[in-house]
């Protein structure tokens, strides 16, 4: 990456309180972190599986590298902030050693804040500088890191439980991993290729069957697994049974239907309009339901997002 560009995205990073570590990670602060901390409110993921809102890293391996454009994503992509560079490709990797240090201690900076907030829970606070949990999925394509899978085992080895999240195109790397996470999320944004063009605007050909594959390969994985539909307005709310035979070929553990957020530099390519309302994205799982055969468990309108599985209650991996 040039130079001028590396200085204008890690500027506008910054703004808007990116944490980078190393050369091609960061760690960005969670608003349900927040929310937990001095709110009592956790995210939907602590309803759902268990996690501790408050205990956890919201982190990135691949800050500025994805192997999608997609309409909805908050991620600074090429071309955004007029600078253009190669997205498919982290040029120096880091080794997971130095990105653990370099979140945990991300991570402290981040809560340092609140240490003179009277209004922050005190026993919350202490645990969260323990952090238990890392959501590897803050932006970009983490399997485009070659040592994720030893990544993931670190964080293992310090007692963190792991949730990836990848948008499958991928699937070699995936079928590769080294080390399984405690919970392992495909993004599956679209019903059909041609929706997939319009909204995740892949930057390869054939990134479309690569999706598929990976599908078929999350039958493999041990650790539970999720299909989550980011919903977006009058672009990818249709096609239900398209959607169900992709999720057929998966068989995932859970399905996650989740409202588009309108926010970061997503707000240069959708409207707010975009977002479809709480009931909307039930209208959408209930449809889901049916064609799938599985059954809603859970939701949390507040995050507009409703939880799918054949379970009857979510496993719970987060913890005591
Ligand atoms: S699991 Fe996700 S939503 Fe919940 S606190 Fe962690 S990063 Fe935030
Ligand atoms: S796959 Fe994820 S990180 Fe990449 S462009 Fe899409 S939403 Fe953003």
């Amino acid at each position: 990456m040039e130079k001028n560009t590396a200085a204008t995205l890690v500027s506008a990073l910054k703004k808007q309180k990116y944490h980078l570590v190393g050369s091609h990670s960061a760690v960005k602060r969670c608003k349900w972190l927040y929310e937990s901390i001095v709110n009592g409110r956790p995210c939907y993921k602590q309803k759902f599986y268990g996690i501790k809102s408050h205990r956890c890293i919201q982190m990135t391996p691949s800050l500025y590298y994805c192997t999608q454009q997609c309409l909805f994503c908050w991620r600074a992509q090429s071309g955004d902030l007029q600078v253009t560079w190669d997205e498919m490709k982290i040029p120096e990797m880091d080794t997971p050693e130095t990105i653990v240090e370099g979140c945990f201690k991300a991570q402290e900076r981040i809560l340092t804040g609140y240490k003179g907030n009277s209004q922050a829970n005190w026993r919350k606070f202490q645990e969260a500088l323990r952090p238990k949990q890392v959501a590897i999925s803050l932006t970009g394509e983490p399997t485009l890191y070659e040592s994720l899978g030893e990544l993931i085992r670190t964080f293992h080895q310090k007692g963190l439980t792991t949730f990836l999240v990848s948008n499958g195109t991928l699937p070699a790397k995936l079928s590769k991993l080294s080390h399984e996470p405690t919970q392992l999320y495909i993004s599956l944004c679209a019903p059909n290729e041609q929706v997939y063009k319009r909204i995740c605007r892949p930057e390869f050909p054939g990134a479309w069957e690569k999706l598929n594959q990976t599908l078929v390969l999350l039958q493999g994985f041990c650790c539970p697994t999720v299909v989550r539909t980011t919903l977006v307005k009058d672009l990818n709310m249709t096609h239900v049974e398209e959607y169900a035979k992709l999720i057929e070929s998966a068989n995932p553990t859970y399905i996650e239907a989740k409202a588009y957020m309108h926010i970061g530099f997503s707000n240069l390519r959708l409207g707010f309009e975009r977002m479809p309302i709480h009931a909307e994205v039930k209208e959408f799982a209930q449809h889901l339901a049916e064609k799938t055969g599985y059954t809603i468990v859970d939701e949390a309108p507040e995050s507009r997002v409703v939880l799918l599985s054949r379970l009857i209650k979510p496993i719970q991996v987060g913890v005591s």
